[in-house]
């Protein structure tokens, strides 16, 4: 029997009557079956006893790389076989992250498992697949395991790019920061936005070499500004996934990472969503904690639309609110969200910290947000996220215009007004996605 192998490790190709795996090898990998049809089978009284056969969306191989034991049974192509790789790796954060009562359910299913195959007799019949997972579902799985490889070779040939965009004081209509969001400039799909890979990223782990990259890429990017002589205090928000906040190297290599490049760490703030927080309370507070005694600021992003905002406010002590896009959208037409909106921000100002609002798109949006005491705002009315040499050249043109604006009111009595319209930051020329 020979085993033919495709020319990537992510698909492995096997002629009918290959082997995949023998039972009693140590496993380290499992398959996910995109096409043909595999036997399974054991060996009992000198002879093979097939127990199964699995078809396109089945995964086989599994429980070696689950529980590190020798493989239970052997598997043979009957078909040509195009399988998909899946490594330890790749279930271990999966694994590390389940539910503990579910990882208990898991290993007890696991070990009974063994033992009804360790008591399997030729006279028994084979046993057949039944999956859960329906046909959809299989498709999203295969999806995602690609993405997890295609991610790991962005990480190595550099295929991510910082986007930054700004977030501007709504009364001066001036750049007072920049949220950090990640591109992936794939090469055959063009540029992805994060929902497509975030939370495959997130399932697998790799989100944390992407947090550390984006968080050097603010780093260069504060450095920049910095050298472009901004005498004045910009930020540089970014996002930190649940994953981040359960690791605790998290704040060593943050501190390692500031003191490479030079850079104080309040220059930045660390975005957290609510879900974010709801995952692991305590870990999520302490680790929250240690960023905040390094001098990070902490923003609670989306705010308004996890199950108890208030309860987050509590445990956590945040910086900064973020107020999410539903309720901006809606601020002009709809009472209510004009309500919400102002018992946010009366929230805010009573602990003393500010409010963004995001997803601007409109100047009514905007003089209206600023009226109810929203101090900064984010939105496709002032720019779209662009790439870090762009946002640079920007934060160049707007500290120019503040200061001729400086100029001109210091000469005139005229009053200014609170929301000039005119004065978006010439998102035609910064029109990127
Ligand atoms: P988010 O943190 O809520 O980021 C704001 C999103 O709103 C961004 O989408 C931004 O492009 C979009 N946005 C800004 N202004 C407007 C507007 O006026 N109208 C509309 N319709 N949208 C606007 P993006 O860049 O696609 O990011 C989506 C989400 O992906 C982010 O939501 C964040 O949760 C996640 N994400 C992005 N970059 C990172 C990252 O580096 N790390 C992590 N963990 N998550 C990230
Ligand atoms: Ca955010
Ligand atoms: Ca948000």
């Amino acid at each position: 029997m020979t085993k033919a192998e495709g020319a990537s490790s992510l698909i492995r190709l096997f002629d009918p009557g290959a082997c995949i795996f023998s039972e009693g090898e140590p496993g380290d990998c499992a398959f996910l079956i995109e096409e043909g049809v595999v036997d399974i089978s054991i060996k009992r009284d000198g002879g093979d006893v097939t127990l199964a056969q699995r078809g396109a969306g089945d995964i086989i191989g599994e429980m070696a790389i689950i529980d590190g034991r020798p493989r239970s049974a052997s598997a043979v192509a009957v078909s040509p076989c195009h399988m998909i790789r899946i490594t330890r790796d790749q279930l271990q954060n999966r694994i590390d992250h389940l539910d503990p009562v579910l990882r208990h359910c898991f290993d007890t299913v696991l070990a009974r498992f063994r033992e009804t195959m360790r008591q399997v007799t030729v006279s028994q019949p084979a046993i057949t697949a039944n999956s859960l997972v329906g046909r959809r579902e299989q498709s999203e799985v295969i999806q995602s395991i690609r993405t997890e490889y295609e991610l790991a070779r962005a990480i190595e040939n550099n295929e991510f790019r910082l986007y930054l965009q700004p977030i501007l004081e709504l009364e001066q209509q001036s750049i007072a920061g920049f949220e950090a969001l990640l591109r992936w400039q794939h090469p055959e799909r063009g540029i992805v936005p994060p929902a497509s890979f975030i939370p495959i990223a997130e399932a697998s782990g790799q989100i944390r070499l992407m947090t550390q990259w984006v968080f050097e890429q603010c780093c260069i990017a504060m450095t920049s500004i910095e050298e472009l002589g901004a005498h004045r205090e910009l930020f540089i928000s970014l996002n930190v996934s649940s994953i981040d906040l359960s690791d605790p190297d998290l704040c060593g290599r943050l501190a390692d990472t500031l003191c490479r490049y030079r850079v104080n760490a309040g220059v930045f703030k660390l975005e957290i969503t609510e879900s974010v927080l709801m995952e692991d309370t305590e870990r999520a507070a302490t680790i929250l904690q240690e960023c905040r005694k390094m001098g990070f600021s902490v923003a609670i992003d989306d705010f308004g639309t996890g199950y108890s905002s208030f309860s987050y406010l509590h445990k956590y002590p945040a910086d900064c609110l973020k107020i999410d896009r539903s309720f901006v959208e809606s601020v002009c037409d709809d009472q209510r969200s004009a309500q919400i909106v102002s018992a946010m921000s009366t929230l805010a100002d009573n602990l003393g910290i500010p409010v963004v609002a995001e997803g601007i798109e409109t100047s009514d949006q905007a003089r209206k947000l600023n009226e109810l005491g929203c101090r900064f705002g984010q939105g496709f009315l002032f720019a779209r996220p662009m790439p870090m040499q762009d946002a640079l050249k920007l934060e160049v043109i707007d500290r120019g215009e503040r200061r001729a604006n400086r100029q001109i009111t210091s000469v005139s009595s005229s009053p200014h007004s609170k929301i000039d319209t005119h004065r978006h930051l010439d998102r035609k020329r910064y029109s990127h996605v």
